[in-house]
């Protein structure tokens, strides 16, 4: 392993994980905690950069250097690394990230949207190196996205592309975090499957079971908690049918803690797509786990952060 390594973070809405990553994306002291918003910013941010100062200390034991932190964050994040909103991580709303991190830490920092890190890391290490171009959606906290066009990372003209988990699928459906309604991220997320299962009067009043509970009861056989996947996989090939007519992608990866349960969402999945995108394009597309797992935001952080420093 070469001395020089950078921070890796991914920053979800549930979970913080990060590790040390080599330039040719080698992880080393990986680890993970809640993410936690629930204390505030100011002990939200405390933990982010103890999380980033342990992981320099582990670096320092183990005789590397650290090039500076990658960071994928839940939200919009525009080109300076600035979250302009966070639908499911709402105290980073309009918060610059990536300067806290620079002057917290004093290295140089990078942050990004979540799921274009994970797309990224996909793309170079993982599920998307057979791909010129591929959506990598995350099924998450929320429903994240990120778009490899011709091997590189699409992010608009300010960051914010990629964001197939606010395509509205119900005109009038369900509030968002993001200010819209109807969005496929209420129905297809972790928090969207809890709710279909609950209005499907799957729970108790006033129990909540998680997608977690949810998946187990749907493989013993559950008939609404197989019902509320069904819903969430109909969304999902909702979605993925317009965003192949309009890209014509190669393959869709599926990323995030959802991500082990695709054989839960992909029959109903398979039958909105192949009733809503042009044939031409549907026999074109591949469907994939991600491979990369828990690693891939990481990877993808570190090395688009790498890549900065090198332009430098
Ligand atoms: P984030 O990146 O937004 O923090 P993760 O990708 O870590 O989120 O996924 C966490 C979400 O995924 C939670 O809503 C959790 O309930 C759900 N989840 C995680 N693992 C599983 C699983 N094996 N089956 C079903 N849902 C899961
Ligand atoms: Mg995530
Ligand atoms: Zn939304």
């Amino acid at each position: 392993m070469t001395k020089r390594v950078a921070i890796g973070i991914d920053l979800g809405g549930t979970n913080c994980r990060g590790a040390l990553v080599s330039q040719n994306g080698q992880v080393r002291a990986w680890r993970r905690i809640e993410t936690d918003p629930a204390a505030g910013l100011t002990v939200f941010l405390q933990r982010l950069t103890g999380f980033c100062r342990e992981l320099r200390s582990t670096a320092a034991e183990l005789g590397l250097n650290i090039a500076g932190v990658g960071c994928g964050a839940a939200g919009i994040v525009d080109l300076s690394g600035q979250v302009r909103s966070a639908p499911n991580l709402h105290l980073l709303d309009d918060f610059d990230l990536q300067g806290h991190l620079q002057r917290g830490l004093n290295l140089p920092a990078l942050v990004i949207n979540d799921a274009n890190a994970i797309a990224w890391g996909e793309a170079r290490y993982g599920g998307g190196q057979g791909f010129d171009s591929f959506l990598t959606l995350t099924l998450g906290t929320g429903v994240g996205g990120g778009l490899i066009l011709k091997r590189r990372l699409w992010q608009g003209a300010c960051g914010g592309a990629g964001e197939i988990g606010h395509l509205a699928v119900e005109a009038e459906g369900r509030p968002c975090g993001c200010g819209s309604h109807g969005c496929l991220e209420q129905y297809a997320s972790g928090q969207g499957i809890q709710q279909n299962f609950q209005e499907l009067g799957g729970a108790e009043r006033g129990e909540t079971v998680d997608s977690i509970g949810i998946a187990s009861l749907a493989r013993q056989g559950d008939p609404v908690a197989r019902t509320a996947f069904d819903l969430a996989g109909r969304y999902l090939g909702q979605g993925i049918a317009g965003v192949v007519n309009l890209l014509n992608l190669e393959g869709v990866l599926f990323a995030g803690g959802l991500s082990g349960c695709l054989d839960l969402l992909q029959p109903a999945l398979e039958q909105e797509l192949a009733r809503r995108a042009f044939a031409v394009n549907r026999q074109q597309l591949q469907l994939a786990a991600a491979r990369l797992g828990e690693q891939a935001g990481i990877l993808g952080a570190a090395s688009l952060l790498f890549d900065r420093l090198g332009r430098r």
